[in-house]
Formats: structure tokens, sequence, C-alpha cells
């Protein structure tokens, strides 16, 4: 197989004709701060960082990187922590940094169109003014390209779906320079192939995301949670079922591990009981809904043994506990000074949880 090719003063001053001077950096600073994610893979730099401001000036930098076989690596927020934005052959990194417009909300089809480079947070405070919300939440404020590239899920994946389950239209430039449009703003979409999806998850390797367009969903009114803490991981991963079975719907839900919850109660003041707990949260249209879920969600847990659960409806403690469950990462690394985090995730169905938890090792430093 031919090598690849390498970034030369010639191509420099090429990309700088395509995003103007200011649009690239081949500055040490620069290349290192986007040669790793937040994983455990060695970084590699690339050669140089390129800022495109629209998707002409991706298409021109594909066209110049697919005839001088110069290799190209999308870059969203960095928050992967599987090494997939890492341009492990160098080349040009493309940061979708200044492509973080929202292009047109359309609220009344629950839609927004958006750049790729805009945060899912910084998407979401401005999509409040609508009353309305992109649901998919993996922790870290990753950028929109990079969730659908990594088809990212989290806390809410329970009830939404993934980052696959929640667009419906994206423009996308193929490694020859090509601007495609695939899927469609319309709901129903059953005919052709399904190209849409074959992008989403495909970590920048079959193109590049310049847009899409995302399903949203109205914020209502009344949001609860519950935190339910048991003596053993059976009965909560129990409870999770029995709480789907009983016709509750969860708007988010997570399990947290008894050495996290002391984390938790360490750095973020939680004060939780320590053992396998469950958040859960709710979102109802009606108080008399809310009231509803709690006390099932309630007399569930505490039936298949449950030691403590209790619920708050107001929004303050609701954030405190998310905000605490995003923050774990980093209260993890800075338990631990000096040493590496090795992440890894494990899919398996609900009821097949139990045994990977018990054989989760303790953390390094405590080996
Ligand atoms: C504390 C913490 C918790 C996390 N929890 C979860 C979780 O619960 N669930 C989960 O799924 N993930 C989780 N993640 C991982 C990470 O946040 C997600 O994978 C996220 O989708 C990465 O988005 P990003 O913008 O940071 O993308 P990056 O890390 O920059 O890139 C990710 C991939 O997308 C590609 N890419 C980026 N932009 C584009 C584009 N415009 N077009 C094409 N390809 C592109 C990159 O090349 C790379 O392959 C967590 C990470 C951290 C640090």
């Amino acid at each position: 197989m031919q090598a690849y090719g390498p970034v030369t003063a010639a191509t420099l001053g090429r990309l700088a004709e395509i995003v103007g001077a200011d649009g690239l950096s081949a500055s040490e600073a620069d290349r290192s701060l986007h040669a790793r994610d937040q994983g455990f893979y060695a970084a590699h730099p690339p050669e140089v960082v390129v800022w495109p401001t629209s998707a002409e000036q991706v298409s021109a930098v594909m066209q110049l990187a697919s005839r001088e076989r110069i290799p190209v690596t999308p870059w969203g927020a960095g928050t992967s922590i599987e090494a997939n934005p890492i341009p492990l052959h160098g080349g040009i990194l493309l940061s979708f940094e200044r492509m973080a417009a929202i292009v047109a909300v359309h609220a009344d089809d629950f839609q927004v169109t958006v750049q790729p480079g805009i945060g899912h947070r910084d998407l979401n405070a401005e999509l409040a003014r609508h009353g309305l919300f992109f649901a998919p939440d993996p922790g870290a404020n990753a950028s929109i390209g990079g969730m659908l590239a990594n088809n990212a899920a989290g806390i809410r994946t329970v009830r939404y779906g993934a980052a696959r389950d929640n667009v419906l239209r994206m423009q996308v430039v193929l490694a020859d320079g090509r601007i495609i449009q695939v899927g469609s703003r319309s709901v129903k979409q059953s005919s052709g192939y399904d190209l849409l999806h074959l992008f989403v998850g495909s970590e920048g390797t079959l193109g590049i995301i310049t847009e899409a367009t995302l399903r949203l969903y109205p914020i209502l009114e009344h949001i609860s949670a519950v935190v339910a803490t048991f003596t053993a991981v059976e009965a909560a991963v129990e409870a999770v079922v029995a709480v789907r079975g009983g016709g509750l719907d969860p708007s988010a839900l997570e399990f947290v591990d008894a050495a996290s919850i002391e984390l938790l109660n360490r750095n973020a003041q939680l004060g939780l009981p320590v053992g396998p707990t469950l958040f859960l949260e709710f979102q109802s249209a009606t108080a008399q809904a809310a009231a509803e879920s709690i006390r099932l969600a309630e007399e569930i847990c505490r039936e298949l043994g449950a030691t403590s659960v209790s619920a708050t409806a107001t929004a303050g403690e609701r954030r405190r506990l998310w905000h605490a469950r995003n923050a774990a990462y980093e209260m993890m690394l800075r338990a631990y000074p000096g040493q590496r985090m090795f992440i890894n995730e494990v899919g398996v169905s609900i009821t097949t949880h139990p045994p990977p938890l018990a054989f989760t090792p303790p953390p390094a430093g405590e080996r």
C-alpha cells in the first residue's frame, strides 16, 4: 500500500489559501493540544491543525489531502476515551471549534439544524429558551459532530435512545471532497438505502459531518429524581427491570457502584448512603403524574430491598446529583495523581449486568 504523504511547506501554503492564515497552526502547542483524547492511549500529534469555517472549506481541504495522500482526522471536543480522534498517522487534524453555530431552530417541528462543533450542553442552553432539548447526554460537553460520529449514548439512552436515534439529516463531506446530504427533515424516511445511519457511528472514517438536523423533545415542567441504595448489585438490576416493566419510563437512569458513591460523597458532599445505587429521573407533564412516578419507583425499589430511597423535585438538587455523576471521572483522576486511567465500556443486556460489575477490579491505587 502506498505510504501517506507528508505535510510540506507547500501544503501549508495551499491550506492557508483555503482557510486563511489564521485558520491553521503547525505550532508545537496546538499540535500537542490535539494529540490525545481523554482516554488512556498514547499521544500522536498531527502535523497541522486546521480550523475550517464552512463545508466548502472542508471540501477543499479533503480534495487537497486526497490528492496528496495526507491523512485527515476530524476532532470535535476531544472527549472520546477510545483514541479515535487521535491523529495516529500525523497529517491534518480538522477541528470544528469554529463551526459551532445553530443554523436554524425548527421549533414547531421539534428539530434543530446545527454545525458539528457545537457542544451539546451549549446547544441545550440555547434550546431551553424554546422549551426544547436534545436528549443524548454522554456526560462530557462533547460536540454534536463527535457524538454522531461515535453514536454517543449516556444517562438518557434508556428513554430517548443514542445519538443514532436523534438525528434526521446530515451534510457530509466525503474523502474526495464531494458534499452530500443524507437523510431528510421528514420523520418518515422509509425509502432507499439508510446512508444516514451508515455515517452515524463511523468515527469519521467514512466522511466528515459538516451539518446535522437533530430531533428534539419538549422540556416537561415536572422533573424529579429518585436515588435508591441497595445492598447488592443484583437487587439494583432487578429494580431497573421492575421499574421499566411496571410501565414507568425514566428519562434518565444510571447505576453507580459503592466505591464511586464514596468518591462522590468525598468530593461533592452528596452525603449518600454507600452501596450499589440507582439514580432515576422522571419527567412528567403534570404534578400528579410526577408524584405518581416517584411513589411507584419508591415502592418498587423498597420491595426489592433498597435500604434507602430518597426523592427530590428541586432543580438544584437534581443538578447537583447529575453534575457529581458527570464529574466522577475528573474526581477519580484527582484521587490518583500521576496515574493513568484505563476506561473500558462493556455492552451487555440489563439482566446480565451483575457478573461484569462484580468482576470490576479495585482502582489501580488500591491494588
Ligand atoms: C467523563 C466522560 C464521560 C463519558 N461518558 C460517556 C457516555 O456515557 N456515553 C458515551 O457514549 N460516551 C461517553 N464519553 C465519551 C465521549 O464524550 C463521547 O464519545 C463523545 O461522543 C465524543 O465527542 P467529542 O466531540 O469529544 O468527539 P471527539 O473525541 O473529538 O471525536 C470522537 C470521534 O468523532 C470523530 N469526529 C469528530 N467530529 C467529527 C465530524 N464533524 N465528522 C466526522 N467525525 C467526527 C473523531 O474523528 C473521532 O473519531 C465520556 C467521556 C468522558 C470524558
